[in-house]
């Protein structure tokens, strides 16, 4: 599991939130790319729901909810994971709240049932590409291809034909052509406002603080459940979520 690099992702992040956003203007163009030789084999397979057309997306990097104003936007990223995912899934549930799953394509692809578990929780997919390269915005547009598409056909084919409605790329190491892919992909480029800094590990409370002092500025919340020990990340959504619901948000998903 590639880990997180640290504090670099945040001025990237920032410069990306502040770039193109003319491109986006064309966003309910339909991308034909089904094959027409091939005869459909009905709606229920991956393979038929792969080669649907995908309605392309805005470009720009998202952070608003779907929810409204007072709606708070759960991501977990990184994984699935054997031992976090069940966990953070079965608190959501608990706590009736549906989340945003960033996916790395090669843990997709080693646990799919957990990514169809996610699915049928009502949680959303997010393409977090196929190798976890903070260093992607380096890299030349055929890298960043492979790595956004060949990760989005092994997460809809783990999940059994469910696409990835997102995409977030990792330490926020987006580029202009990598977002302009995604987007036409239907997948809307993914940001966020309050980073949990689970990965550093700094304890629950801390984590929790960092929520209640930050959500305020921004309603979409990163965590992960992968990529290390994430006992930390599960008890501070146990109690984070309680709290923000008392305080009057609601949790939903980030607009597309
Ligand atoms: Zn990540």
């Amino acid at each position: 599991m590639a880990k997180h690099k640290g504090r670099a992702w945040h001025g990237r992040l920032l410069a990306a939130a502040l770039g193109v956003t003319a491109l986006a203007a064309a966003a309910s163009v339909w991308t034909a790319q089904a094959d027409p030789t091939r005869p459909s084999k009905g709606g229920d397979s991956a393979a038929a729901a792969a080669e649907r057309p995908v309605k392309k997306v805005a470009a720009e990097i998202a952070h608003a909810s779907e929810a409204g104003p007072r709606g708070v936007n759960i991501t977990i990223d990184d994984g699935p994971d054997p031992v976090w995912t069940p966990q953070v899934l079965r608190l959501l549930k608990d706590e009736g709240v549906k989340a945003t799953f960033c996916m790395v394509g090669t843990q997709a692809e080693a646990y799919p049932d957990l990514v169809k578990k996610v699915v049928a929780d009502g949680h959303r997919l997010c393409n977090h590409t196929v190798s976890h390269d903070t260093t992607m915005d380096t890299k030349s547009e055929a890298y960043q291809s492979q790595q956004i598409l060949d990760a989005e056909r092994m997460i809809t084919k783990a999940s059994g034909g469910v696409r990835s409605q997102y995409y977030r790329a990792p330490g926020g190491a987006f580029t202009p052509y990598s977002r302009q892919l995604a987007a036409s992909h239907g997948m809307r480029p993914l940001g966020w406002n309050v980073d949990t800094k689970d990965f550093e590990h700094p304890g629950a409370d801390t984590m929790v603080a960092t929520v209640k002092r930050e959500i305020a500025g921004g309603p979409t919340v990163l965590f992960h459940d992968a990529g290390g020990e994430r006992s930390e990340t599960v008890a501070a959504l146990r109690e984070v979520l309680p709290w923000l619901r008392e305080q009057g948000y609601t949790f939903g998903f980030p607009v597309r």
